[in-house]
C-alpha cells in the first residue's frame, strides 16, 4: 500500500469507531461476528507487515476482548499501544479511550 500512515490513520479511526459504538452487552453472534471481523482484518489488511505483525500480536495472547464496549474498547487501544510502541511513538493512556473515541475531551 502507497502510504502506510494515511491507511493506518484510517485504520485506527475505523477500529476504535467501531468499538466506540459497539454494544455495553452484545449478544453471543454480535460478539462472534466481531471476532471474524477483526480476524478478517488482520488477513486484509493492505500493509502485510502491519498486518503479520497484528495477528502474530493478537496470537502471542491478545485475542479480541469483545464481552462489552470497555473491553473491545480497550483491546484496542492495547492493540494500537503495541504498534504505538513498536514505532517508537508515545503510549497512550487507554483510560482515557472512550473520551478521546466517544465522548469527547472535557475541556
Ligand atoms: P496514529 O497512530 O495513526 O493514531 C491516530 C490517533 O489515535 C492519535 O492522534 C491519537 O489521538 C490516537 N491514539 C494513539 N494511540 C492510541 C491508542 N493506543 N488508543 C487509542 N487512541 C490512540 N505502521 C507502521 O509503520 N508499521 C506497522 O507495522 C504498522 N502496523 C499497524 C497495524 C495496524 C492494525 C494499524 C491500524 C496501523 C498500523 N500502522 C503501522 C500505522 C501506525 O500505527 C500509524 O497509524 C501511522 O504511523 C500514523 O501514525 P500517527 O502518529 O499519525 O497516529
Amino acid at each position: 500500500y502507497a502510504d502506510v500512515e494515511q491507511l493506518g490513520r484510517s485504520g485506527w479511526t475505523l477500529l476504535h469507531a467501531i468499538t466506540a459504538n459497539y454494544p455495553e452487552r452484545p449478544s453471543p453472534t454480535h460478539q462472534t461476528e466481531t471476532k471474524q471481523f477483526i480476524s478478517l482484518f488482520g488477513k486484509l489488511y493492505p500493509c502485510w507487515v502491519c498486518a503479520d505483525d497484528f495477528k502474530a500480536w493478537m496470537k502471542d495472547g491478545n485475542e479480541p476482548r469483545v464481552s462489552n464496549r470497555e473491553e473491545f474498547g480497550r483491546w484496542a487501544c492495547e492493540a494500537h499501544n503495541a504498534v504505538n510502541v513498536k514505532l517508537g511513538k508515545e503510549s497512550f493512556d487507554c483510560n482515557k479511550w472512550q473520551e478521546r473515541w466517544r465522548t469527547g475531551w472535557k475541556d
